[in-house]
């Protein structure tokens, strides 16, 4: 557990910030829960770090402990008031009735999330699926109109960033690529479709592909240099999937920037230069992909632990602008 006071040099642009008080963001994972207080002008003021605990009540619990623990951190005598709570959660997250369904890494079946938290603390609240809050937090300061966030985690699954706000479509899926079917023949997902995405380039497909080491892509790159061919064979299937993740996201939203995010891109630049040099030879083949720029467009993102909570701040307070969407 790590508790600081300290400033962040990244700050939120234009008027948004001056209109907030204190956004606190909390980012539950299936180990953690990261927690952050972000002041007026932007920057982190406090944050906390707890382990996580399974089940509808302990989650609640643990929410409101980190809540209060970072308000007491950030000293409510100075005067900020607290204007909002954003939560990131894995799992299927209704962000308009703060609803989470099967987060079953926290035995979450079924839980009023957001409701529950506004009542114990007395704070307007949102509830935002995990992904989509780290790609809030991912991009901001870019100063970017539109940017796309791929998560090469556990699955595989891009979140859109417009104007600092999540798109969530009008049946929240937007950006779940991780099921569109690229290979007709391919590995059976378990969506029901064969070839997805997601069972090619998602951390988990890489790891049954590449059994013999954890984490398997460092290894994999490292043998595949050396000349070991299944290694290579392995190396090109989850490189070309990511390629293609980030085609699909180049051509249907054309993103000002596209950020590689997730467990996955803890390889690296290693990773990084791979998926640029297999976009790069594809741009070779074909006009229409070079005019693109889609290796100059990928980055990663910056290896912050603090991304999601971040994120969960940003989305709890950006509805000010839009009051009917808030979580009452
Ligand atoms: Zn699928």
């Amino acid at each position: 557990m790590t508790n600081a006071l300290q400033p962040d040099t990244a700050s939120d642009s234009g008027v948004l910030a001056r209109k907030h008080g204190l956004r606190l963001g909390i980012d539950i994972g299936g180990t953690k829960i990261e927690g952050v207080a972000i002041g007026p002008d932007g920057r982190t003021l406090a944050h906390w770090r707890t382990a996580s605990r399974q089940g509808n009540e302990a989650v609640l619990e643990d929410v409101v402990r980190v809540a209060r623990k970072l308000l007491g951190l950030v000293h409510q005598d100075r005067g900020i008031a607290t204007v909002s709570l954003g939560i990131g959660i894995p799992g299927l997250v209704d962000s308009a009735h703060g609803q989470v369904k099967e987060a079953v890494n926290l035995s979450i079946r079924r839980m009023d999330l957001g409701p529950q938290a506004r009542s114990a603390l007395g704070m307007p609240v949102r509830v935002e699926n995990d992904v989509n809050a780290a790609a809030l937090g991912a991009s901001r300061g870019l100063g970017l109109p539109s940017v796309a966030f791929i998560n090469l985690g556990t699955g595989l699954g891009a979140s859109i960033i417009r104007d600092g706000r999540i798109i969530h479509g009008a049946s929240g899926c937007a950006g779940e690529i991780g099921h569109v079917p690229v290979e007709p023949h391919g590995f059976l997902c378990k969506c029901g479709q064969r070839g997805c995405l997601e069972t090619v380039a998602s951390g988990s497909a890489i790891q049954a592909h590449w059994p013999h080491a954890t984490p398997p892509l460092p290894d994999m790159i490292a043998k595949a240099r050396q000349g070991q061919a299944d290694a290579q064979e392995a190396l090109d299937l989850a490189i070309g999937g990511m390629a293609t993740a980030v085609q699909i996201v180049g051509v249907s939203l054309d993103p000002d920037a596209i950020i590689l995010g997730g467990g996955v891109t803890r390889t690296g630049p290693a990773l990084l230069e791979l998926v640029r040099s297999e976009l790069a030879r594809r741009g070779r083949a074909s006009g229409f992909v070079k005019s693109q720029d889609l290796p100059d467009r990928i980055s990663l993102a910056a290896p912050d632990r603090r991304i999601g909570a971040i994120g969960a701040a940003l989305a709890g307070a950006v509805d000010d602008r839009d009051p009917s969407k808030r979580t009452q």
